[in-house]
């Protein structure tokens, strides 16, 4: 029986010359016998001919500087948006940030002047604790202005800096009407001649109140503002309660005065806990509402 031969991949290589003596031997001997073979032949050579027949026109200088000009503009475009640094403030950004810094600080202070005997610190403690505090609040707000893009793969961090900054006036209510400190006191208070309660039962008292103080208001602020998260509620969270904690360090400290330092660690262990977890809670409800709603 006759096997023709693939025509698909040798005949062109045929047509140029391509192909090896012994193959073309094979072929111009097949073509000799095989009427059908000859015929498709004939076709695909017509075809390369009428390819070949195309005029192979340079293009003309014009085309050739319009498209010079089009990558030339793209790249210097490039370069603009990789230089500019997404920590570059317009005027206006810089006076609401300094504003806004000067606002929470000066009502910090003086939240905490209201409710703690700040003469039991040293002038310098506390000026460095008040500088402390401007600068943290002025990098909260250049989280909140910074041009970082919020594409679903990174942090949305204007969301998570203003959700950290919201809840700072609120746990300042907290600070003034109902202080942590005297609470703790007033429930562990005990009649005269019963030993007053061990720095571990107050540990776990300032533990517990501390964290709920923070993760009243954080879930309740990120749940609020959380609408603009795309996903990751979780990472969102994790970094936005981490935010406030940073900020309400400053308050916690000055708060704690003349406790022990485990009483302290442990309201501050409990502030970074009841933080991360509100956030965390707060912005998955919000994703969980969303998604339902839809
Ligand atoms: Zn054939």
């Amino acid at each position: 029986m006759l096997t023709h031969p693939d025509l698909q991949t040798d005949a062109l290589d045929y047509l140029v010359g391509e192909l090896s003596v012994e193959k073309r031997a094979q072929l111009e001997g097949h073509l000799q016998q095989c009427q059908t073979c000859v015929a498709e032949m004939a076709e695909i050579a017509s075809a390369w001919n009428r390819l070949d027949s195309y005029p192979h026109e340079e293009p003309s200088d014009a085309v050739v500087k319009t498209i010079e000009r089009t990558i030339a503009a793209e790249l210097r475009q490039r370069e603009y948006v990789v230089e500019a640094s997404p920590w570059s403030f317009s005027p206006r950004q810089l006076v609401e940030m300094t504003v806004g810094t000067l606002l929470f600080s000066l009502s910090s202070v003086a939240v905490l002047a209201g409710v703690v005997n700040l003469e039991v610190f040293s002038a310098p403690t506390l000026l460095i604790c008040g500088s402390l505090w401007s600068a943290l609040y002025l990098f909260a707000f250049a989280l909140y202005f910074c041009a970082v893009p919020s594409s679903s793969s990174r942090l949305n961090l204007r969301v998570v800096a203003f959700a950290g900054l919201v809840t700072v006036p609120f746990s300042l209510v907290e600070d003034y009407f109902f202080p942590l400190n005297s609470l703790v006191h007033r429930l562990t208070a005990t009649p005269p001649g019963i030993d007053t309660p061990s720095n571990i039962s107050l540990a776990s008292f300032f533990l517990i109140g501390g964290s709920l103080y923070a993760l009243v208001p954080l879930l309740l602020i990120s749940f609020i503002f959380g609408n603009g998260l795309r996903g990751k509620p979780g990472k969102h969270g994790l970094v936005c309660g981490a935010l406030f904690f940073v900020l309400s360090l400053p308050a916690v400290y000055l708060q704690c005065g003349t406790l022990s330092p485990a009483v302290e660690l442990s309201w501050m262990g409990g502030t970074l806990a009841g933080a991360v977890t509100g956030a965390v809670i707060g912005f998955s409800l919000r994703q969980y509402r969303k998604l339902s709603d839809i």
